[in-house]
């Protein structure tokens, strides 16, 4: 199987900011027919016009064009060497987490996405790779879930539902100087406001279903290696597992990237109003959100993030008021998921958190009252109306 590089002409381009790469990302224009977006392969397979001079691309679960703009995308704006797309945001995080064998360890922080925390417990477990889950607000709680097996952090800040903040450059030095490798959920923030490996993570992973792709339509997941070794390794289980997006999600999600920035700057923008609305609302007991000057870890998250992102969680005391919320709304989505154009309210306690036993939801600050607002790009002054009326219901 041939080894396939990064077909990027970055080399060609001068050195540019983020808004820019989003456009101008090195595919951006089809180097045989100057078409204005990349072509989409929709092949399985490539003719050997020489057999012994193979094609770049011999089969499309080892590699296919389209998919491969969008790694090396995804690989340039993350600031890694090499990216990689597959067919959700748990394919890739499984993915990942198959770099780990029997008799291995991870730290993983507590309030972990569900499905991650699903996959860890359920199946991982059986295979013989070990997790302990913990507050990683607590470094010290981190540094004593270390064990002689050990070998992964997994990190997610800010978290879900809570917008909890990990310090991630304390965490990443710690693991340096332990050997593991550090894997981190940039999901809520996308490259746009945070860049892990920047601040010294092994490896980025995505759910692309949200803000990347940005329109609730195309279900896809990326990871990003910081290194040429840790690249290869994900390479080979990509191709082993078979994990991998077709091209046309490829291509829509390229689609959906383009728009990030422009997106998540408006939607920030309104979710910061949000918040600072909801903080001064009398129905509404707690709001959580990292840009909130009461947020407990507005400064670390500040330190490591350009922006607050556009999810904002907040409590209205109990199940009976937040369900009479969910049915008077008019305007977001009442759904799972997040990080669309449109608005997205979601109820942990009844979608993504259903499955956790109520004692350690609670804990978790994930009570029966608490909603999470997903803001997409409509009008902040209607979107606050909206939510006032089904307040005060
Ligand atoms: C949605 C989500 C996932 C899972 O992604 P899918 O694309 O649904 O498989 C993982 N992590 C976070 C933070 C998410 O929000």
């Amino acid at each position: 199987m041939a080894e396939q590089q990064s077909n990027t002409n970055n080399e060609k381009k001068p050195e540019t900011k983020f808004a820019t790469k989003l456009i101008h990302f090195g595919s951006e224009i089809d180097e045989h027919t100057g078409a204005s977006s990349v072509p989409i392969y929709q092949a399985s397979t490539f003719h050997h016009h020489d057999i012994f001079n193979p094609p770049v691309h011999d089969y499309s679960r080892s590699g296919n064009p389209t998919r491969q703009a969008l790694e090396d995308y995804i690989a340039l704006l993350e600031g890694g060497v090499r990216g990689f797309a597959f067919a959700s945001g748990m394919a890739a995080i499984s993915t990942a987490f198959l770099l780990f064998s029997n008799g291995d360890h991870v730290i993983v922080t507590e309030d972990v996405y569900g499905g991650t925390y699903r996959l860890l417990t359920t199946v991982l477990s059986r295979l013989g790779i070990d997790s302990t889950f913990v507050d990683m607000t607590d470094f010290e709680a981190v540094k004593a879930a270390l064990k002689p097996n050990t070998k992964a952090v997994f990190m997610e800040t800010p978290s879900n539902p809570t917008l909890k903040i990990t310090d991630i450059a304390e965490i990443a030095v710690w693991a340096k100087s332990h050997e593991l490798i550090t894997l981190l959920d940039n999901t809520f923030m996308t490259p746009y406001h945070q860049r892990p490996i920047e601040l010294g993570v092994d490896i980025v992973l995505h759910s692309a279903t949200k803000f990347l792709g940005g329109h609730s339509d195309v279900l896809a997941g990326l990871a990003v290696a910081a290194n040429e070794s840790l690249g290869r390794r994900l390479k080979q289980l990509q191709n082993g597992l078979g994990t991998v997006l077709g091209s046309q999600e490829s291509w829509l999600l390229m689609r959906g990237m383009k728009t990030l920035k422009a997106r998540m700057e408006q939607s920030e923008q309104s979710a910061r109003k949000l918040a600072e609305w909801l903080n001064g609302h009398a129905a509404v007991t707690r709001v959580y959100y990292p840009g909130l000057a009461d947020h407990p870890r507005r400064d670390v998250h500040e330190k490591q993030s350009k922006g607050y992102g556009a999810v904002v969680s907040f409590d209205i005391g109990d199940g009976e008021r937040a369900k009479a919320v969910l049915s008077r709304v008019k305007l977001p989505l009442v759904a799972v998921s997040l990080g669309a154009v449109e608005s997205i309210l979601s109820y942990p306690a009844m979608m993504s958190h259903a499955a956790m036993p109520p004692e350690v939801r609670h804990e978790r600050g994930i009570s029966d009252g608490l909603l999470r607002y997903s803001v997409g790009l409509e009008d902040i002054d209607d979107l606050i109306a909206d939510l006032d009326q089904a307040l005060k219901g």
